[in-house]
């Protein structure tokens, strides 16, 4: 039986450390603020918006939510983006997307301020990532995979690494943060020759795809750390199943990520983690 990562558990050292460090600000005179922008009220948001406010709480993170009608023009989305550049009481921002289709959603994240870019908006925050230079942070769900493998004690280094799906919120970033620790990384996609052959060979196999179930037998191999990425609605099933198939995967590898009580479970805690570091960077602590 394959050891189960459990992120949940990872969240909860996450949250003890961060609220000890969210403490340590309080008595310095330091609230750790976050600003919640959301347009429209798309049932993903809102229930994104009332995980990250209940993490917010436990932390001892303040939450400024700012909502705006799904029919915003693009001068006042930004006038908002403006008042929280200008808030030094405000560390970091959330902004929901995708927006709207009359917004012009690039112009809106390039004009947030990169100290309060806590979920890697900006396109200087990601260029950090890549280039492994600069302040930013990086996206907080490509980070949650490397918190859950640093906290089970997955060394990186020298290890061959395969990662499934390449978009610039999961799969790219991932793949350089991984490369950053010193790990060999393969990037497949739709259009790898022998997906499951390039899975197998992995000592650690990253599945980002957004296809339930599309990481099956065929792909793993006994000793194989797996981490799921994937969070897919089955309606059928009427329950979240990720990229891999566990039911056939979990009998053969070492260790896997559950879904759900996985990454997802940890991306969260990331995201408040990224608000406690911009409060202590803003006040010079
Ligand atoms: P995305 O933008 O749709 O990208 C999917 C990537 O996977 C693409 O690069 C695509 O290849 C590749 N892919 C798709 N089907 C494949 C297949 N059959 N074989 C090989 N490669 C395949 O998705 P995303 O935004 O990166 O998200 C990936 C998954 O992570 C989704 O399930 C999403 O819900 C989940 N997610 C989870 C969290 C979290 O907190 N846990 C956060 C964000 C996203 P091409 O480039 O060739 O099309």
């Amino acid at each position: 039986m394959a050891k189960i990562l459990s992120g949940k558990e990872v969240a909860a050292a996450l949250n003890s450390r961060l609220q000890a460090r969210a403490a340590a600000l309080a008595e310095q005179g330091v609230l750790p603020t976050l600003a919640i922008v959301r347009v429209g009220e798309r049932e993903d948001d809102l229930s994104y918006e009332r995980g990250a406010m209940k993490r917010c709480s436990t932390v001892g993170v303040s939450v400024r939510p700012f909502v705006l009608p799904a029919d915003v023009r693009q001068d006042e989305l930004l006038a908002v983006i403006r008042q929280i550049n200008e808030d030094p009481a405000v560390h970091g921002c959330l902004l929901f997307r995708p927006l709207p289709k009359h917004l012009d959603e690039r112009a809106v994240c390039e004009a947030l301020r990169p100290e309060k870019d806590v979920d890697c908006i900006t396109s200087g925050s990601l260029a950090a990532v890549f280039s492994g230079q600069g302040a930013g942070y990086p996206p907080c769900t490509a980070q949650a995979v490397l918190e859950i493998l640093d906290h089970f004690g997955c060394e990186l280094r020298g290890k061959r690494v395969t990662v499934v799906g390449r978009s610039l919120v999961v799969g790219k970033p991932v793949s350089m943060m991984l490369l950053g620790r010193h790990a060999t990384v393969t990037i497949c996609h739709t259009r790898t020759a022998d997906l499951p052959g390039q899975c197998r060979q992995a000592e650690i196999l990253v599945a980002a795809a957004g296809k339930a179930g599309v990481i099956g037998k065929e792909h793993v191999s006994p000793g194989q750390v797996v981490v799921d990425v994937g969070i897919n609605w089955d309606a059928a099933a009427g329950r979240l199943r990720g990229d891999v198939d566990f039911e056939q995967a979990e009998p053969l590898v070492e260790a896997i990520t559950p879904v759900p009580g996985g990454v997802g479970a940890v991306t969260t805690s990331v995201l408040v983690g990224h608000v406690v570091d911009a409060a202590a960077r803003a006040a010079g602590l």
